[in-house]
């Protein structure tokens, strides 16, 4: 089996969502909603001054490989228009005429190649598209969902905790916890931690005593602000503190990490392969990691990450995890706990590109048995497909069939 065409394409973020935005709520548009908080909040438009944190990506790329027998395998990895660059230019000459099935040496191959300008970023996002699309062929090959090609499942149903989201909903939905993000950060001064106590707990208030609370940060409150932050919300039990600190701040996290005891540091998201959660773990930085199997490398090597993580003990529950590229893996290990649940409704699944998107019920989330991720490229009645419908603003990158490895020999 060899691969005949590699195609790539970028994709902005709110058409993989499609989530009205409306729907969303942030710490800020809580506390901004006062003592009177309906049971469902509109968030207002972001009021954020300038981010110290890392700022919004540039999309991802869905890449699909195509083999010699027709099959196709799709995965998504990051990086926008550029990373559909660098698979089109840097990857597809690498894997034309290779066996789709080889993904331990095709990725080896592609990280070689890339090492001296990626080992990070955009190389490793589009990297990780590569990798979860031969992963998806590799089981539609074995007529088998990708799970069983990790072990098998370690359990049927997996807790979802939902991102952004009104919380008296998500309680009502059985979702064992709800993440909010936009906190007030240290350029609000006293009353941005005012504001963000009051927020806190609003929605411990609103949720009752047993629903997980969780805040991502975003990278932007720093160790200071961080421990005071820590002081000011124990009583309000917060299970995590996402992205407390900058990505590359490993010391600061080992900090907050030693030095606060009422909640758990959780990050990740943006550090990449084996290396960069080997970092976080030997330092003792996180309690909670999470990976993004979209942007570290795809599901090869955050296979690797799950167990350099499980030999210290520390839990996965990666970036976006609700996600099926993601929810294979969560199903398949023991020591991934909870999924973060992003598309939350079947209205919300029916925007999105792919039939197939899992939808959580009653607070749970699985995949079925169909081979590869399970999920297809939505078409529209048509048969055009949705992307073309969405006229997204980067075009597909066509590989034609004049691209033979000699042509682009990076030897
Ligand atoms: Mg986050």
């Amino acid at each position: 089996m060899r691969i005949r065409a590699v195609r790539a394409m970028a994709v902005q973020e709110r058409v993989l969502w499609a989530r009205s935005v409306e729907k969303t709520v942030s710490l800020r548009a809580f506390s901004h909603a006062g003592a009177h908080a309906p049971a469902s909040v509109t968030a207002p438009p972001r009021t954020r001054g300038p981010r110290t944190g890392p700022a919004s990506g540039p999309g991802s790329v869905l890449v699909e490989i195509v083999a010699d027998d027709g099959l196709v395998g799709i995965g998504l990895g990051g990086g926008g228009w550029p990373g559909a660059l660098v698979v089109q230019d840097y990857l597809t000459p690498l894997l034309l005429d290779e066996d789709p099935r080889d993904t331990e040496r095709l990725w080896e191959r592609m990280y070689r190649s890339t090492a001296r300008y990626g080992q990070a970023g955009l190389a490793l996002m589009a990297i990780s598209g590569v990798d979860l699309a031969l992963w998806d062929l590799k089981a539609k090959v074995m007529g088998q969902p990708v799970y069983q090609l990790l072990g098998g499942r370690a359990r049927e149903t997996v807790p979802v905790y939902a991102t952004v989201r009104d919380p008296q909903w998500a309680r009502a939905q059985g979702f064992v916890g709800i993440k909010v993000g936009g906190p007030f950060g240290p350029e609000d001064g006293r009353d941005g931690q005012r504001a963000n106590e009051e927020a806190v707990a609003m929605i411990r208030e609103l949720v009752g005593p047993d629903m997980d609370i969780m805040i991502d940060c975003s990278s932007t409150w720093g160790v200071a602000y961080t421990l005071e932050m820590a002081r000011i919300l124990a009583p309000y039990r917060i299970a995590f503190i996402e992205e407390p600190v900058g990505p590359e701040d490993v010391d600061g996290y080992a900090t907050l990490r030693r030095r606060i005891g009422s909640t758990l540091i959780a990050g990740g998201e943006h550090a990449y392969t084996r290396y960069g959660a080997r970092r976080l773990l030997e330092r003792g930085a996180v309690d909670i990691l999470q990976p993004d199997i979209r942007w570290t490398g795809g599901l090869s090597e955050t296979l690797k990450i799950c167990d350099l993580a499980a030999a210290h003990n520390v839990p996965i529950m990666p970036h976006r995890g609700g996600m099926a590229w993601a929810l294979h893996l969560i199903l398949a290990r023991p020591d991934c706990p909870l999924a973060e649940g992003l598309t939350l409704t079947d209205e919300e699944a029916a925007c999105s590109l792919f039939d197939g998107e899992p939808v959580p019920r009653e607070g749970l989330l699985s995949v079925g048995d169909a081979p590869g991720f399970g999920l297809t490229m939505r078409a529209e009645p048509d048969g055009q497909r949705r992307l073309e419908e969405l006229r997204e603003p980067a075009p597909w990158i066509d590989i034609r069939q004049s691209h033979t490895k000699d042509a682009f020999s990076h030897e």
